[in-house]
């Protein structure tokens, strides 16, 4: 039942009709296998309205759901491997497609993704559970340019792919951008803060974490502090990471997240942009 809790806690909210909820299915990277599918289909037949609704974070969405029903969903999404927690938050980075299909990507974006998650969900098991909770208002969206399919622009973390030429090499890049989000009041553009080597983005993630922790007034939450932290405190606390000069950039620097071959910018029509 402790896993049920936790997905329960992030995954479900109530409808207005009374006895009905509605679900959030947690897709890493929005990737869903055909067998996986068929199974929903099953699913929302037995326990919905015969209907899913994707979301804009690459989720999936169950409505109509019996709240009594619940338990029973996450059983068989479990047994799918859907039943993962967290829809939605900090530990949900979405991303565009970026190199692996989109021919006008600088760099790969689901690569950066995965790397980010996987390092904030062991900072979790490692003793950060609670400074991972106190931050799970923070988004972070990740495009492989700056055409933003990823929506980096609206994201309390935003990323956008770059490359940074360093002699007669290119290094693959992430600019970052701060404080963005989506609310009632329409979107906020994230502040443009440093461009940093591909390889060290998880790091830098797991800085400005740390700074939130030291430096948030009492009952602020990520969003709100990192809308408000001055930029040249962002920037001093990542500036070794930052930093292109030749002395500071190692053998790995030059090669993106998930490839060990030496980084090139091609480009050519995007998927979505042309
Ligand atoms: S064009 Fe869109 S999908 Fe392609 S890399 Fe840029 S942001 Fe991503």
């Amino acid at each position: 039942m402790p896993a049920f809790r936790a997905w329960a806690a992030t995954n479900t909210r109530a409808q207005r009709q009374k006895g009905y909820s509605m679900a959030f299915v947690t897709l890493p990277r929005g990737d869903i296998t055909a067998e996986q599918m068929e199974a929903l289909a099953l699913l929302v037949e037995t326990h919905g309205n015969g209907t899913l609704r994707t979301t804009q974070d690459q989720n999936l969405l169950l409505r109509w759901v019996r709240t009594e029903e619940l338990p029973a969903v996450h059983r068989e999404l479990e047994r799918i491997d859907l039943g993962h927690a967290e829809a939605g938050r900090l530990l949900d980075p979405t991303s565009c497609p970026g190199a692996e299909s989109c021919k006008i990507a600088v760099t790969g974006s689901r690569e950066l993704a995965l790397a980010v998650k996987e390092t904030l969900t062991e900072q979790a098991g490692n003793g950060g559970k609670d400074l991972i909770a106190a931050a799970s208002d923070l988004r972070i969206k990740i495009s492989g340019c700056p055409n933003s399919c990823g929506q980096h622009h609206v994201a309390g973390i935003g990323f956008h792919g770059a490359a940074k030429h360093v002699g007669p090499r290119a290094v693959p890049a992430y600019q970052m951008f701060l404080g963005g989000a989506v609310d009632g009041d329409g979107a906020h553009f994230g502040r443009r803060s440093v461009k940093i080597p591909s390889r060290r983005v998880p790091e830098a993630v797991t800085r400005l974490l740390a700074l939130f922790r030291d430096e948030r007034q009492p009952d602020e939450s990520a969003l709100a502090f990192f809308k408000r932290v001055e930029l040249e405190r962002v920037n001093s606390a990542l500036s070794d990471l930052a930093s292109f000069s030749e002395q500071d950039l190692h053998e790995e620097d030059f090669s993106d997240l998930g490839t060990d071959q030496p980084f090139i910018v091609e480009l050519g029509e995007g998927e979505c942009a042309t």
